[in-house]
């Protein structure tokens, strides 16, 4: 149990002290997020004999992970040849090279073994005739390093594969003595001399102040994809633990790279997996044609995201939309049989019908890219454990922290992400994690105590933001900052749009300071929540604007039209972007990309054009 004893508030400024007084509790690791990564993260602590809290701002199995469709990559060669070397090169290659090499051959390696894991766990896969784990080919999955046929790499479960894989995790996170803290927000990080010692939270059920104090704190609050106005991620989406790491100070790798998803459905923003396309499924323009047989002739509609994004865009802005402003396009499932659409995907036939209206079956689904997954976040070694550049070493570990999942940066998507990358990297890098917790924290060591000041940055945001008496409501900038985003920081950049992008989006943070909240209450105050995650999402855009307008390339997701290349001479390497919150200022450094693997048994593959 936790050792709760409530203070006066003798640690905090005596007017915040003793108006939110404090519970503490100490725990040997504490698990912010119970997505995917947390709960696998969470897990392996706890398996371990360390003493594990895990906290979530919404219930556990509703995290965005539940939402995940397609599948989960892992080259088990069930349905053909396969082996993790191939899922290396193409990981490699769909990162346009700015992927860690070490970091990626950690995931794939280990990948298999991971799916396995899951599938003793309970995990219900789809299954071959044989009974063996069914798996679809996904974008830019191939075999051979690339000269084979596409891989059939993708382990799903229909196309709910994240809804059954977060289930399962959590159901085996209860196993274990794992204490949950649900519907806790976390504010900010107890940082001291450069060590992450704790977390402050908000309990949001009925308003009172949580300090945890633990030897290891391990981030996965997930992506930020609600910076933009047409997300498929979750409203919860908002990158808490990405903010709580700028505000401590340290910087977010490379940020610049958002992946927008091919096929959001028109209007809605909600997703159609890729699977999809796995399946047979194919887009067409205005005049019906497959316009992909042009832009990729090898793998076609299985073009790797950023690619196929920019494909439609480019049939759109020269006018082969479809529709009355012929301003999206057709994804075709018409011509599967409709007894395998039942079959492998229910769900996405669900939701065409509910926000496009449309029987799959029988028409196409209209569709459009739309913000997906974030490549960027907080840099971490393929332990899970947070870096930073310090005198100028590359990777000197913060000790105390670690981050995994959407909100890490390990660095194994790099530049793009390829589909079904993600589900792995969160079980992968989980369990490293775990591993790592059990050789650096002692179990039941003596913590000691927390300096007397902890929690006051903490509470002086949350109680600032509390009383803000602007004139600007949180719902009209935060509506400002997507809109910004969205039109200036898209598929296509130039360095016009983003320089203006920039101004605007410095604009909305500096405006900031004129934040009205109207509600002083402090249970289930969602006005006060949703503006404590604006105030998240929009340093996180700030720094993902200025690092696109940095970047003078073009490199996976991150299309400049002004620079069509990519630049390995000037520009292999990470961006590290960190912030000045009260001169609203951002500061831009740079990491090396690793240029060597984790074992002699795969060399590093070497740069060369990324075509397919
Ligand atoms: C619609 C959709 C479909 C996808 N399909 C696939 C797919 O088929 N295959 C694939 O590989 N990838 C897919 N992805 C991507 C993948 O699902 C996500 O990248 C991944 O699930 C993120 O997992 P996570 O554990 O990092 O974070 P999340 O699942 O987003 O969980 C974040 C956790 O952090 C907690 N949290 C956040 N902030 C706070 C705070 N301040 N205080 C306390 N708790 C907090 C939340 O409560 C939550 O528990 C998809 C994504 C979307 C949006």
């Amino acid at each position: 149990m936790a050792s709760n004893s409530t203070s006066n508030g003798s640690a905090g400024p005596a007017r915040l002290g003793s108006a939110y007084p404090i519970t503490d509790h100490s725990f040997d690791v504490l698990v912010v997020g119970a997505g995917g990564a947390g709960l696998r993260a969470t897990v392996g602590c706890s398996q371990a004999g360390l003493r594990t809290a895990c906290i979530s701002k919404v219930f556990p199995t509703r995290s965005h992970t539940v939402a995940a469709q397609g599948g989960v990559a892992a080259s088990l060669a069930n349905m053909g040849p396969d082996n993790w070397k191939w899922h290396m090169y193409d990981t490699v290659k769909g990162s346009d090279w700015l992927g860690d090499q070490d970091s990626i051959e950690y995931l794939c390696r280990n990948a298999p073994a991971a799916v396995y894991e899951l599938e003793h766990w309970g995990v219900p896969f789809s299954r071959t005739e044989d009974g063996r784990i069914y798996q679809r080919p996904f974008g830019g999955m191939t075999t051979d390093f690339g000269k084979g046929p596409p891989a059939q790499r993708t382990c799903a479960a229909a196309d709910r594969t994240g809804h059954a894989m977060l289930h399962t995790l959590y159901g085996q996170a209860l196993r274990y003595n794992t204490e949950f803290f649900i519907e806790y927000f976390a504010i900010d990080l107890i940082m001291e001399d450069g060590r992450c010692r704790g977390v402050v939270c908000l309990k949001l059920d009925d308003g009172t102040i949580h300090r945890f104090r633990a030897q290891l704190v391990i981030l996965a609050t997930g992506g930020y994809g609600r910076a933009y106005f047409s997300a498929t991620s979750a409203h919860t989406c908002t990158g808490d633990g990405n903010a709580m790491v700028l505000r401590a100070g340290l910087p977010l790798q490379d940020m610049e790279f958002v992946q927008f998803h091919p096929t959001g459905i028109y209007g809605a923003g909600c997703l159609i997996t890729e699977g999809a396309r796995g399946e047979g499924g194919y887009l067409t323009n205005a005049s019906g044609e497959r316009f992909m047989e042009r832009y990729a002739p090898s793998v076609k509609d299985l073009a790797p995201r950023d690619m196929v994004s920019r494909a439609m865009t480019m049939e759109i802005r020269e006018g082969r939309g479809v529709g009355k402003n012929k301003d999206h396009i057709f994804l075709h499932l018409d011509h599967l049989d409709p007894k395998i659409l039942h079959e492998r995907l229910p769900g996405i036939s669900e939701s065409a019908k509910i926000f496009a209206g449309v029987d799959l079956t029988k028409a196409p689904i209209p569709v459009l890219p739309t913000v997906h997954y974030n490549m960027g976040g907080i840099p971490t070694n393929y332990h899970g454990e947070v870096v930073i550049k310090k005198d100028g070493d590359p990777d000197v570990i913060v000790p105390g922290l670690m981050a995994l999942g959407e909100a890490a940066c390990v660095s194994v998507h790099g530049a793009n992400r390829l589909g079904s990358n993600s589900l792995i990297d969160l079980v992968v890098f989980g369990r490293a994690a775990g591993m790592r917790a059990a050789e650096l924290v002692t179990a039941g060591a003596k913590q000691p105590e927390l300096p007397p000041d902890s929690a006051d940055r903490a509470l002086s945001r949350l109680d600032g933001f509390r009383y803000a008496k602007g004139s600007l409501p949180t719902a009209e900038l935060r509506l400002r900052m997507q809109k910004v985003m969205q039109n200036n920081c898209a598929v296509y950049r130039t360095g016009e749009t983003l320089q203006e992008g920039s101004k605007l989006i410095h604009d909305v943070w500096e405006a900031k300071d004129q934040i009205g909240v109207t509600d002083r209450s402090l249970i289930w105050n969602s006005d006060l929540v949703e503006t404590l995650e604006f105030d998240n999402l929009i340093i996180q855009a700030v720094v993902t604007m200025d690092g696109a307008v940095n970047r003078t390339e073009s490199r996976g997701a991150h299309a400049r039209e002004d620079y069509t290349q990519r630049d390995d001479v000037n520009w292999m390497k990470h961006t590290l972007a960190s912030i000045d919150p009260a001169a609203h200022s951002v500061t831009i450094d740079y990491r090396p990309v690793h240029s060597y693997t984790m074992t002699n048994e795969m060399q590093y593959i070497e740069p060369k054009a990324r075509v397919y």
